[in-house]
């Protein structure tokens, strides 16, 4: 049916099946991005609770979560439910919590994390063909929040003067933008 919108529930990623089915695609995003985990992470489905229990913060809020120890990423937490644009755009941003915290990059202001997550969102979301990827996009980029949105802004400026990597290697060496 060309030119009708997706349904949501249909592609809502609601099972560890589902997960499996989904991620092929938003590594690849990710591989063409340049990033690639040295060590695989598991993304686990967690219901509203579980996910507000973890982050201390109200049901419903928080989308992601990336558990870690010191150097180690332990999983990925992803909400059940989400439709397959917004399933790969929350992995990207936590993919790229998980990928700093595995080249241990220490300690980087919120804004600058938020900033460089949001990116990983953004630029897989760019290479995706559904019609939804772009009104995220718009999102994240219209975001007022002074760490998620800002942080995405000023990010985004570095890496259009500089490029991903020579950024990442900045950000890991000074804790700072270049
Ligand atoms: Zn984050």
């Amino acid at each position: 049916m060309a030119g009708f919108p997706p349904d949501p529930a249909r592609t809502a990623v609601t099972s560890q099946d589902g997960v499996k089915a989904a991620l092929p695609a938003v590594r690849a995003g990710l591989r063409a991005m340049g990033l690639r985990l040295t060590v695989p992470v598991r993304v686990r489905l967690v219901g509203p609770d579980e996910m507000a229990s973890m982050t201390g913060s109200h049901a419903g809020r928080v989308l992601g979560w990336t558990i870690v120890t010191d150097t180690e990423v332990v999983d990925l937490a992803v909400l059940a439910g989400l439709d397959g644009p917004e399933f790969g755009a929350v992995v990207a941003h936590e993919y790229m919590h998980a990928w700093m915290t595995q080249r241990r990059f220490g300690r980087v202001s919120l804004p600058i994390a938020e900033g460089l997550s949001q990116l990983a969102a953004d630029g897989w979301l760019e290479r995706q063909s559904d019609p939804r990827a772009r009104t995220l996009r718009a999102a994240i980029a219209a975001d007022p929040d002074p760490v998620y949105g800002d942080g995405f802004r000023r990010v985004r400026a570095a890496v259009k003067r500089h490029g991903l990597m020579p950024v990442l290697r900045t950000v890991r060496s000074r804790g700072a933008l270049p």
